[in-house]
């Protein structure tokens, strides 16, 4: 299978279909990356705060696939925003990680209530001069928080990697990160399986005409609107149900009932406060 690739706004590309591991264990975490590696993923999404950098570099060494093919994603923890601790984070996540740069490097929610995003930017643009990250991009952001980054600093950020499935869309920050070149990435795709999104008609109808799986359709959805995805699952029938979409399409119709889901129904917290 060969995953499509977005083009960043730096000039980068990212396989749109990869692997989160949230959640996922840290003491199980190599097999289970191993399995997403075996399986087709070479995108992954890690974070500090996931405390599995290790299991995900242990895999990726021992894969033997060439770095070049691999991409993988990290994100500096909200108590570690500041310019000196985010550089020393990020020095610390790439030593568990085992890796000499990652392909993305990302401020994982604004915290507006410290008010040290801006510096902690700066600090994402020093480290991406070093070329130790090659990408650098946010998370959580809603639109004032992009715009007071590109006021203050000049420098957008190549993605935003915010809360995004059929129930939760964000109109607002998807408008501002489409007129200012910023990809999507969504987490929670499936809504992390906190709302019956699987079992629902507009959901099921398309999966039953293409005789494919809810979760098949919906990461198709996703897909088909641009965005960059990367589903999380401990189990690998589902690790390969997830990679194997790329055999089908939906209509505009289908495209357009899953999106009439939309009700602001987020499944996490809200970025305007948490942290
Ligand atoms: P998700 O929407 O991918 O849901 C994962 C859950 O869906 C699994 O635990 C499983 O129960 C279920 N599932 C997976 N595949 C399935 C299938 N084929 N059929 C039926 N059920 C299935 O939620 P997520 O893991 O939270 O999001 C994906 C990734 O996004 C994460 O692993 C992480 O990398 C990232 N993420 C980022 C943030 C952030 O703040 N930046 C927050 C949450 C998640």
């Amino acid at each position: 299978t060969s995953v499509p690739r977005v083009r960043l706004n730096d000039g980068h590309e990212i396989p749109q279909l990869g692997f989160g591991v949230f959640l996922v264990d840290p003491p199980e975490t190599e097999r289970i990356v191993a399995d997403a590696l075996e399986v087709g993923y070479r995108h992954i999404d890690t974070a500090r705060i996931y405390e599995n950098e290790e299991g995900v570099g242990r895999a990726l060494a021992a894969s033997g696939i060439p770095r070049e093919e691999l991409y993988v994603t990290t994100k500096l923890w909200n108590s570690d925003q500041g310019h000196r601790s985010a550089l020393d984070a990020f020095d610390a996540s790439l030593e568990r990680l085992g890796l000499d740069y990652v392909d993305l490097y990302l401020i994982h929610w604004p915290v507006p209530s410290k008010d040290r995003y801006v510096e902690s930017w700066k600090a994402l643009e020093q480290i991406r001069e070093s070329g130790r990250a090659r990408s650098i991009g946010v998370s959580n952001f809603l639109a004032p928080h992009l715009q007071r980054l590109i006021d203050e600093t000049g420098v957008v950020p190549a993605v935003d990697q915010i809360e995004l499935h059929p129930a939760h869309q964000q109109p607002e920050t998807t408008a501002f990160a489409a007129d200012n070149g910023i990809a999507i990435e969504s987490w929670g795709p499936l809504g992390q399986g906190k709302y019956p999104l699987l079992e629902m008609g507009e959901v099921t109808d398309a999966a039953a005409a293409h005789g494919k799986s809810p979760a098949q359709v919906v990461i198709r959805w996703h897909l088909q609107r641009g965005f960059i995805v990367f589903p999380k699952s401990n189990r690998r029938e589902r690790m390969a149900e997830n990679f194997d979409v790329f055999d089908f399409e939906l209509s505009d119709a289908e495209m357009q009932r899953i999106t009439g889901l939309e009700r602001a129904g987020r499944v996490g917290p809200d970025p305007a406060n948490f942290g």
